[in-house]
């Protein structure tokens, strides 16, 4: 008991101390008069609660008392449970609601399937500030969750449902139609999405940057190229796995997003040595002036592992429009495997070193 006696004493010492650097306390008379350590002014506790980074300990803060947990609620604007190996489910239905300054909110499931459709009904029933959520994982979702969403969470900025497989296409079409400022929506594993919800995509989120459609098999030429025609401002887009696509898809991108920085094409295997061209020839490789300064220009990624049609010059045409694109293992931004006929396409780096070795030999032999 001893320890526990002094242990209090240092905390009244330290209060003391606070209190004597001059915080607002609770006025009577011309006096502060401060009744113990659990009344610290609101904004010294929001100050000292803001160092708290580990959302676990957030939660443990949060029964602490009354004080502390409405503190907590008023300061905490991101939030991550995807540690939560059980009763997920429950704890966000209890503690969302008393947190609804949230903007970044993580429900990802690292460990098994917890997360309902009721726990994302609470999120979008509270969470009205909500920008950023991770749904990724979460099997279980259905529909619902979506049209809660579309509701409640209007501002979203960034949402990930990959492996969402439940999730309909005209659901999704309905989420983007109340979600206009989405700029990153990654769909990957979404199996039922099709050219229906990328077309209220591209009719929708104008402002749309990265995108991701792994596996989105229902999604064609017309999705994307209505995609490329609606959203001018992508940077990044997978289209992993969407195995109907063809040139079509790739010439309408080259075309139509001139600041496409990132693409995934990994077993589209109707992709031919057309899009290749279109794409070292294309507006994505548009000249410093036309791009806003800042920008980065040109291709850093391409994904095209598995496209066995394509044939080396094609891929070099390519390779040597970006600089960015490398196949050498240091960067390795430019992904063929799985294409054994385009092992001679090679990067500047292998260009270079070979000039190197020439010119060294020749120096030698002289
Ligand atoms: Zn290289």
């Amino acid at each position: 008991m001893g320890g526990r006696n002094s242990e209090t004493e240092d905390l009244e010492v330290c209060f003391r101390s606070l209190m004597v650097l001059g915080s607002r306390g609770r006025m009577e008379g011309s006096a502060v008069v401060m009744e113990g350590w659990k009344d610290l002014p609101m904004e010294l506790l929001l100050r000292i609660l803001s160092l708290l980074h580990d959302d676990r300990t957030v939660i443990v803060a949060c029964s602490v008392c009354k004080g502390w947990r409405v503190a907590l609620c008023l300061g905490l604007t991101s939030l991550s449970l995807s540690w939560c190996k059980n009763n997920m489910n429950n704890l966000v239905q209890s503690l969302v609601p008393k947190f609804a300054r949230l903007q970044v909110l993580s429900l990802r499931q690292n460990f098994r399937l917890q997360l309902e459709d009721s726990a994302v009904e609470t999120v979008s029933k509270y969470c009205h500030e909500l920008r950023d959520l991770d749904l990724s994982r979460c099997r279980k979702l259905s529909d619902y969750s979506l049209l809660a969403l579309a509701h409640g969470c209007p501002f979203l900025i960034r949402l990930n449902l990959s492996g969402c497989s439940g999730l309909s296409d005209s659901t999704l079409e309905y989420l983007v139609r109340c979600c206009k400022n989405l700029k990153y929506l990654n769909l990957c594993g979404c199996v039922k999405a099709s050219d229906r919800a990328l077309q209220a995509i591209s009719y929708n989120c104008n402002g749309l940057q990265i995108l991701n459609l792994g596996w989105c098999e229902g999604v064609s030429d017309n999705g994307v190229t209505s995609l490329a025609a609606g959203c001018p401002d992508l940077r990044s887009l997978d289209l992993c796995g969407c195995i109907l696509i063809t040139d079509e898809s790739v010439i309408a991108l080259a075309n139509g997003c001139p600041r496409l920085r990132s693409l995934g094409l990994y077993y589209c295997q109707n992709i031919t040595d057309r899009a290749m061209y279109s794409l070292a020839n294309s507006r994505v490789n548009s000249k410093p002036c036309q791009v806003k300064k800042g920008d980065q220009s040109g291709l850093v990624n391409l994904n095209i592992s598995q496209c066995t049609a394509l044939t080396p010059p094609a891929v070099q045409a390519v390779c040597n429009s970006f600089p960015e694109l490398h196949t050498c293992p240091e960067r390795h931004s430019l992904i063929i495997s799985g294409c054994l006929s385009l092992t001679s396409v090679h990067c500047a780096c292998a260009i270079q070193a070979n000039r190197t070795s020439r010119t060294a030999l020749e120096s030698h032999a002289y």
